[in-house]
């Protein structure tokens, strides 16, 4: 059946498909990894396809667009790929061309690498550029903890792969959820209320219904609403519909750190990532206390994991309460989400609570 054109999203991907692909669609029988940042996936036909993964800066220009597909043109005909991790994929199927191909990446000071055992690109939120209810910023935090981590891209020298992602607000369109260790920024203040001015910007209905737990409530005498503190759980979803509950706080915003997410099925199932670290000073431009923390818990995970454990697994296999114990990291009321389990165990808390 003819595919109907309209402008509403990207176009039908099959179009971009390079063409070694589009012959083997549904006949790639593997692939495999050949060194750090070069991937081989071979059909039944006997038909190879080489994937050279190089780390994008993720905020780019212009300018580093054409150097790319500049690059692709005189190596790919002209095809590569975006991951949602923000790295750049060559895919080649002379395989020939990949050593000149490093060679040029590596002389635009363009790594080579993220496969395997690795720490792949953070995947990010959009932070205090875009986003309006961030507690922090992303790709700047991200730029400060990858610099520290760099090591690990281009090697595969860890225990197991390694994802890292990090959402400014706990409402997370990041994949903060399920990732070996997650980056949060966190608000901790209720709304502040702008009464003079929230009749003139806010529908009050619509701004009452978009609280999640009801705190909201309408205040008819001021023609403005009252927020219940102690059901507000700082979600800033109330920020979105109404510019006049402003949640943004400099000086109480900070960052949280969460472990052992996992999306695979691999060795043990699915995994939401744990809190680790409830708090940590959103300290721009560097942020040196997150960095810190987090290359302590993969360096920590690295010298303690069996070969392939992931840090979902290794934690389940030492035990939570052996996790805190070796990373001497504070157990506080924080991490403890259900009262009545947490007599006894700690195991049960997957939500977050201040
Ligand atoms: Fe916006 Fe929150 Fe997503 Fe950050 S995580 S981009 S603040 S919705
Ligand atoms: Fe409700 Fe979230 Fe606003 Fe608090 S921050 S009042 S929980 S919508």
């Amino acid at each position: 059946m003819a595919q109907a054109r309209t402008d509403i999203g990207p176009p039908l991907y099959k179009e971009m498909l390079p063409p070694i692909i589009k012959e083997n669609y549904g006949k790639w029988r593997y692939h495999e990894i050949v060194k750090p940042g070069v991937l081989v996936h071979v059909s039944e036909t006997g038909a190879k396809l080489y994937t050279v993964r190089a780390g994008s800066p993720r905020l780019i220009s212009i300018y580093f667009i054409r150097e790319i597909c500049e690059l692709a043109d005189q190596y790919c005909d002209g095809f590569l790929r975006f991951t949602s991790r923000h790295n750049v994929e060559f895919l080649l199927s002379d395989e020939s061309k990949i050593d000149p191909l490093i060679t040029d990446l590596k002389k635009m000071g363009i790594p080579v690498g993220g496969t395997g055992n690795s720490i792949t690109n953070i995947v990010h939120t959009q932070g205090w550029v875009h986003c309006h209810t961030p507690a922090t910023d992303a790709s700047g935090i991200v730029k400060a903890v990858m610099d520290e981590l760099f090591e690990y891209f281009t090697t595969m020298k860890l225990p197991a792969k390694m994802r890292i992602a990090l959402a400014c607000c706990l409402n997370m369109c990041g994949a903060v959820h399920c990732s070996d260790i997650a980056i949060l920024g966190i608000h901790r203040t209720v709304p502040k209320i702008d009464h003079e001015n929230i009749s003139k910007l806010c529908e009050i209905p619509t701004l009452t219904a978009s609280c999640p737990t009801a705190a909201i409530r309408p205040n008819p005498k001021l023609k403005s609403v009252d927020i219940k503190a102690e059901r507000c759980m700082y979600c800033g979803n109330c920020y979105t519909m109404c510019p006049s509950v402003q949640i943004i706080d400099a000086k109480n915003d900070a960052v949280s750190i969460w472990v052992g997410g996992k999306i695979s099925n691999s060795r043990i199932g699915p995994r939401f990532s744990r809190l680790a670290i409830p708090f940590l000073p959103n300290n721009p431009p560097r942020w040196p206390e997150v960095v810190d923390a987090v290359k302590n818990l993969v360096e920590l995970w690295a010298a303690n994991a069996e070969p392939g454990e992931r840090m979902a697994e290794w934690i389940e296999r030492i035990s939570w309460e052996k996790f805190f114990e070796l990373s001497g990291l504070p157990f506080t009321d924080k991490h403890i989400d259900d009262f009545t389990l947490a007599q006894t165990t700690f195991r049960s808390t997957t939500q977050f609570k201040w």
